[in-house]
């Protein structure tokens, strides 16, 4: 039965009592979750499919075309270039999807530990430091020391994330500041960009699979589209909350607040 937005299983039973039918037994279960999830599911398996594709005929056209002789030898390693970009992207989607497939299956078998919040973005600001260089972007981090309770390799993966869209969806002399707060009872890691904004419709969207504000663009600057839904799924097992704030054209703060422990 469809009722309210909601799915219920059904089941009836009639009570009998010497031979004759008495009454009915009517057992109402709520199955919503179960069906939104399989939905879900036949859903990204379908996405799944169409994104690998796009890349694999790109790769299997350019390498036949080679095969066939009709490119000639000086074009030979613009060919092979456009190979190697479109293998890259399809080992960037596989490793995304193999992320979120875990996080999905809810069986990591990471254990908590303290560590400083601080020291992982250090971290993280600094392997992402060449590549904001190369946009001409300001990235900067500021806060002091502070533990948390949390995993982090996935707490390493969602801030990364984080950063990486920060400086993709950049202008080209923006900031990205990494700043980290500590507030009553909770530990506030911001993420804030000059960049480009998400307007409010598309706010409540961008943590869909494969949901791109301009398709053409995430998948130009080598966006997967799976970005921010690992960064939901990564920050529902960390336990952590996420707000974003953004103006379009001005630029956008991603937050994540981890329980003060
Ligand atoms: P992608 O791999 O395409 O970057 P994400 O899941 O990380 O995928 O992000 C989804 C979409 O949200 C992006 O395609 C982009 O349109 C938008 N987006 C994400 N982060 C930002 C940001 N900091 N500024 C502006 N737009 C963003």
């Amino acid at each position: 039965l469809e009722a309210d937005g909601g799915y219920c299983q059904m089941t009836a039973n009639p009570v009998v009592r010497d031979g004759e039918v008495e009454g009915g037994v009517l057992l109402f279960v709520d199955v919503t979750e179960q069906r939104q999830n399989e939905m879900l599911r036949r859903e990204f398996t379908a996405n799944v499919s169409h994104e690998l594709k796009t890349p694999l005929t790109s790769i299997s056209g350019f390498a036949e075309i080679m095969k066939d002789g009709f490119v000639k030898p000086q074009d030979v390693p613009q060919f092979a270039g456009k190979i190697f970009d479109e293998s890259q992207r399809l080992i960037a989607l596989v490793g995304d999807i193999i992320k979120i497939s875990q996080l999905d299956e809810d069986m990591l078998p990471y254990e908590k530990e303290e560590i400083d919040l601080y020291e992982l973005s250090e971290q993280i600001v600094s392997r992402l430091q060449n590549v904001a260089q190369n946009k001409g972007i300001t990235m900067t981090l500021t806060g002091e020391p502070v533990t948390v309770k949390t995993v982090r390799k996935i707490a390493d993966e969602v801030i990364y994330n984080l950063c990486d869209n920060a400086i993709k969806y950049n202008r080209p002399d923006g900031s990205v500041k990494v700043s980290i707060t500590r507030e009553d009872h909770q530990v506030l890691l911001k993420v804030e960009d000059t960049g480009i904004g998400i307007s409010p419709a598309d706010q409540r969207r961008v943590f869909e699979r494969f949901y791109r504000v301009d398709k053409s663009h995430s998948k130009q600057i080598g966006g997967t589209g799976l970005g921010l839904s690992i960064v939901k799924h990564g920050a529902a097992y960390l336990g952590v909350k996420i707000g974003l704030e953004s103006v379009l054209g001005e630029g956008s703060c991603f937050s994540l607040s981890f329980p003060d422990e």
